[in-house]
């Protein structure tokens, strides 16, 4: 079951559900350019997960260059359009209905997980009972990469932004935090795309 979080908002899956009845402003209609650069640099390995995956253009690269990609996402009409352009493109991805803060309901684990714009929709608290999901669903030494707006990125569009010290703080106990870069969100709104952060995190347990 997923652990109760007191400050969930109730009207988060609603929001995400309504968006995906138009063309929501990340959904870009092809993979982050950051995800591009990380699949074809050999950074993602392994069996991937993408959390929060929507209509999954950055499932469906990752997929071409190899990877077995499952993608989950709470909003079924995202799941249902990625399911849609998997039949018409031929991409065997898994697309499942899941929150990703109840993520041992998918039965197995992955080398790598990917979060394009997922972490920077949570609460504070939802942050880490995030974390303490992403380290049921890793492997041991499995990779995270999460790309988040950032604190650098000026005016009021969009999700919450996110400091570096606050994916440190999330990431502290566990996890071994490789890089946190200087990105950019691609979205529909700014052509020259919203300042963001790219992290590299690494479980580091070694228990599962
Ligand atoms: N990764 C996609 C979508 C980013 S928008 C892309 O790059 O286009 C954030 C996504 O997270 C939305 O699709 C929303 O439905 C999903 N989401 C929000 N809260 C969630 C939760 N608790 N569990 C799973 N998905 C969630």
């Amino acid at each position: 079951m997923r652990e109760i979080v007191p400050d969930h908002m109730e009207g988060e899956q609603e929001f995400f559900e309504a968006a995906y009845h138009g063309i929501p402003p990340w959904d870009i209609g092809k993979p982050q350019k950051e995800f591009v650069r990380l699949g074809r640099s050999g950074e993602i390995v392994g069996d991937v997960l993408d959390v929060g995956c929507g209509t999954g253009e950055n499932a469906f690269f990752l997929a071409g260059l190899g990877p077995v990609v499952c993608g989950i996402d709470a909003a079924p009409t995202a799941i249902e359009i990625a399911r849609q352009k998997a039949r018409e493109r031929g991409i065997p991805v898994t697309f499942l209905v899941k929150d990703a803060l109840n993520l041992n309901q998918i039965p197995r684990k992955f080398d790598t997980v990917i979060d394009s714009g997922l972490f920077h929709v949570l609460s504070d608290l939802e942050r880490a009972c995030f974390a303490r999901n992403l380290a049921d669903v890793l492997k041991s030494s499995g990779r995270y990469f999460m790309l988040c707006f950032s604190d650098l990125e000026p005016g009021g569009y969009g999700p919450r932004r996110v400091t570096q010290g606050e994916i440190r703080d999330t990431f502290s106990g566990g996890w071994e935090i490789r890089y946190i870069r200087p990105a950019v969100f691609e979205n529909r709104i700014n052509t020259a795309g919203s300042k963001a952060w790219l992290s590299s995190i690494v479980k580091i347990d070694g228990k599962k």
